[in-house]
């Protein structure tokens, strides 16, 4: 069966076994037994969403995704052609020019926002599920993010009622002024292999919230959810050709997709490098508005009086949490001197205790690695370290479970600012210790970095924090906590890390362009007397 719409798939997900679990515990006897949801038995094959409907695969190459948990086919995805992806942003431009989403009332936009929101509830189990079986997450990690895209698409919808401008009534008595927030218009959206779901969800209720129609385009590893997701909004009521998805590779549909001329603004979420290709391909079309979210080498900044046991978990978190898969990862612990050696062996313990293994068991911490490129990569910068000098205090290996690729989260002490490790994103669950003595040392060393996406203090000294979150270049900081977020609560970076806000009310501004509309009472004074 080709490239029939999703709905028509079989779902996979409420087939639950039990069986031994298959995940590894550090200094933990394997003997109890856990829930494991089942493999599919066949890989789901989707179609592609354009102008309201289905388009199957046809004659159209294929990827096949191979779960990288276990290295079994579970997914097809067409390849979509250069004319598919005309036909996208065609459907996307007309149905933004004739005005059938835009012109809507914000109640009418929310009301589409929160059926959709119904809609990913109830079919969260299934979204989970697609989500752990490309990514590789652990099942209970995508179930919660799933979670969270229910609130983005409530609290968009409130935004799509009280999104408004501004007036002023103090430009004398012969003028009115008001400005007024338009959609930017066709808004292309590519995402990466990360966080499939959630980064779409950061961004899709928004830029329907501001009325704009879409073009979505998701990483050609991780497209499923994103194809689900157009059937619920389909579902919800969204007006044929507001957002339409193709699916293939960066090179080919990414490129065709940054450089199109009938596209008013791109939504980029992925690599710098490929970030810089974005900015060179608007200039070189149509000046595109862009907003891109890009990479991070995020500090995890460690005062002696902090709650060291919170600090320590935190910290395992911040790198452990999707195998260190995110641009937020706090991937440089930097810790005051004085407990560097026993906030280290903390974090390592804490190493030693994380269930690593198979995505499918609901137990699981750590997952798989997404990418076999990204495997090698994290590999490849595990190795250097060791090469130039680092000290290995825990991991560093793959971990062997019969299938799929695995590594073990990685903490690495003697860490110097130039060695690359300290420098680079290396996008795994790879951890590097550097003390500092002072308070300026800290802020100092957090900031030698071309990014600046996230940054966390841990202290119980509220005036050290504060200075810290003044002085430290990053979009988003965390004080005593670490990548903790909500639809309130604006994404972005500074530095190379990116342009632009995605979600709270900054999310939907961003995809609105301001216009200033000057009103004269009464009568004119003559120019031509
Ligand atoms: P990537 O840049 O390789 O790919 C991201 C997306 O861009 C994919 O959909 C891909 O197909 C597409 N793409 C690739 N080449 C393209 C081109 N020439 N033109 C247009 N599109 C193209 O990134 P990735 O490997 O999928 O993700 C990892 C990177 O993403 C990391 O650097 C990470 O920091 C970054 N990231 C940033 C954020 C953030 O919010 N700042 C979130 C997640 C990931």
């Amino acid at each position: 069966m080709n490239g029939v719409p999703a709905s028509t798939q079989p779902l996979k997900s409420n087939s639950l076994q039990i069986r031994f679990p298959k995940f590894l515990r550090w200094g933990m006897k394997m003997s109890d037994s856990s829930i494991v949801l089942s493999l599919p038995d066949q890989p789901r094959e989707f179609g592609f969403f354009v102008d309201g409907s289905w388009s199957p695969i046809e004659s159209r190459e294929v990827f096949e995704r191979f779960s990288p948990g276990h290295g079994v086919p579970v997914t097809r995805i067409p390849k979509c052609t250069d004319a598919d992806l005309d036909a996208a942003v065609n459907a996307a431009r007309k149905a933004f020019d004739d005005r059938r989403w835009s012109g809507l009332s914000g109640a009418d936009r929310a009301a589409v926002l929160l059926k959709a929101a119904e809609g990913v509830r109830t079919r969260a189990e299934e979204i989970a599920y697609w989500e752990t079986l490309e990514n590789g997450k652990p099942i209970s990690q995508a179930r919660a993010e799933v979670g969270g895209c229910v609130g983005m698409f409530e609290y968009a919808s409130g935004l799509a009622r009280s999104l408004h401008g501004d007036s002023f009534n103090n430009l004398g008595d012969g003028m009115f002024g008001v400005v007024t927030r338009e959609p930017v218009g066709v808004v292309g959206v590519i995402t990466p292999w990360n966080f499939p779901f959630l980064i779409l969800c950061e961004r899709i209720p928004y830029i329907l919230a501001a009325g704009c129609t879409i073009v979505a385009k998701p990483s050609e590893v991780t497209s499923a959810t994103t194809l689900i997701l157009a059937e619920i909004l389909h579902d919800a009521g969204l007006p044929a050709g507001v957002l339409n998805v193709v699916t293939g590779s960066g090179s080919t549909i990414g490129q065709g997709l940054i450089e199109h001329e009938q596209v008013d603004m791109l939504s980029f979420t992925g690599s710098t490098a490929v970030g810089r290709r974005v900015v060179e391909a608007s200039g070189k079309s149509n000046f595109k508005k862009l907003g891109l979210e890009l990479g991070g080498k995020n500090p995890q900044i460690v005062f002696a009086d902090a709650d060291l046991e919170d600090a320590a978990d935190g910290v395992a978190f911040g790198i452990g949490f999707n195998t260190g898969q995110c641009c937020v990862s706090g991937s440089r612990l930097i810790v005051e001197r004085t407990v560097a050696e026993k906030f280290a062996s903390m974090v390592a313990e804490k190493f030693r205790k994380v269930r690593v293994g198979d995505p499918l068991d609901e137990r699981t911490q750590v997952g798989a690695i997404t990418t076999d490129a990204q495997n090698t990569t994290i590999m490849g910068y595990i190795e250097k370290g060791r090469a130039e000098g680092a000290t290995l205090i825990h991991g560093g290996e793959q971990l062997d479970f019969g299938h799929g690729q695995y590594i073990a989260p990685t903490l690495f002490g003697n860490v110097t600012s130039e060695m690359t490790i300290a420098r680079e994103e290396i996008f795994g669950p790879v951890l590097t210790v550097m003390p500092f003595d002072t308070l300026e040392e800290a802020v100092a060393i957090a900031n030698d970095t071309e990014y600046g996406l996230a940054a966390s203090v841990w202290t119980k000294n509220i005036d050290k924090a504060l200075v810290v979150t003044r002085r430290v270049q990053a979009g988003r900081f965390w004080i005593n906590t670490t990548l903790s977020g909500g639809p309130e609560l604006p994404i972005g970076g500074f530095k190379q890390s990116g342009w632009g806000r995605e979600a709270g009310i900054y999310g939907v501004e961003e995809y609105t362009q301001v216009k200033s509309v000057h009103i004269e009472i009464g009568k004119r004074t003559p120019w031509v007397a």
